[in-house]
């Protein structure tokens, strides 16, 4: 199946459940396990700092929301829990915070090193740096730069993101491609106000930008911010529709499987929700390395939830996929 237009993906995000279930999504799943090796791949997740100093009206780690307790990781113990992945067995890792004007660059660059050593695949999404900062931690050892465009419609970025604005984020993501590091980049889907045209100019602009991994997530209303005033979540059916697309479009790359479900209890764990994303064509889980204390309070959304590498093998096992690490 060849997508390359707008029509295309607009007809698929129209199409009723049923009709997609039955004639995209078994399509794109064989196409993941056509084109890669029919395993889940699982990467270490460490929110190491939960600082922002960014207003971003629909995530919780905004600055000034109380709801939550701040935290900082410093570098050496942001490197053991490295050492703790590696003993699990993961060769990837996720490095994840706020833009948090005080967690010095050299501290970043001294974990990235010193987890680059220990043979790890990095990822790192830690906001808007300049053009030298992105080729410093690409010399440190980072692979892929996660700086998500969020969404294509530049008057809806600007309004929803304050404390930047959407041609700054697209030169921040060119200057991350020109480093050399891969670029991991998508949108929010469902949020309030968005349109499905939005949504398949999100999709159309991931492929432009050639992505290496598309970490998506329907909208989830995070407590105490001002978008969770406008409406509630996104639309399931929806991000099960953008993954098949996505993996339709690209078959290659990673897209995050660690999707809610009905039961918002359940977080990023839901096994419904999970075992719906892998058979909508995602493939990448996570294992949050930091502790439960802190885990609740890196709070871009409500009950972020995620359980460990033993749940996973069970989802894999549940869709008759291998997991490699
Ligand atoms: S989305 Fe990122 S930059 Fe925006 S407030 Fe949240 S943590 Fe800060």
């Amino acid at each position: 199946m060849n997508i390359t237009t707008k029509e295309q993906i607009m007809e698929i995000l129209h199409m009723t459940a049923d009709v997609y279930q039955r004639d995209i999504m078994p399509e794109a799943k064989k196409v993941y396990a056509q084109n890669n090796d029919n395993a889940v791949r699982v990467t270490a997740m460490l929110g190491y700092s939960n600082v922002c100093k960014n207003q971003c009206l629909y995530c919780g780690m905004r600055a000034g929301n109380t709801a939550i307790e701040r935290y900082r990781i410093e570098s050496q113990e942001v490197i053991a829990m490295g050492k703790n992945a590696r003993e699990l067995g993961l060769k990837r890792i996720f490095l994840i915070s706020g833009e948090d004007p005080l967690y010095k660059f050299e501290e970043i660059l001294t974990f990235v090193r010193a987890l680059n050593e220990m043979g790890f695949f990095i990822s790192l999404a830690a906001g808007e740096y300049n053009r030298q900062q992105y080729e410093e931690l690409k010399s440190a050892g980072v692979d892929e730069y996660v700086m998500k465009f969020e969404m294509s419609n530049e008057a809806e970025f600007n309004r929803l993101n304050p404390s930047t604005n959407f041609k700054k984020r697209m030169q921040a993501i060119e200057e991350v491609k020109q480093s050399g590091m891969l670029l991991a980049s998508g949108n929010i889907v469902g949020y309030p106000g968005q349109r499905m045209s939005d949504i398949a100019d999100d999709i159309l602009l991931m492929k432009k930008l050639d992505i290496s991994w598309a970490p998506i997530i329907p909208y989830l209303p995070a407590a105490g911010t001002p978008l969770a005033e406008e409406g509630g979540r996104g639309n399931l059916n929806t991000n099960l529709k953008e993954i098949s697309v996505l993996r339709l479009m690209m078959p290659h790359i990673n897209i995050t499987a660690a999707q809610p479900g009905e039961n918002m209890k359940n977080g990023l764990s839901d096994v419904e929700g999970n075992l719906n994303a892998l058979k909508a064509g995602a493939n990448l889980f996570f294992v949050d390395m930091l502790p439960a204390a802190m885990a609740k309070n890196f709070h871009v959304i409500d009950d972020r939830l995620i359980h460990g590498l033993e749940h996973v093998h069970q989802l894999a096992k549940l869709a008759d996929m291998q997991v490699k690490l």
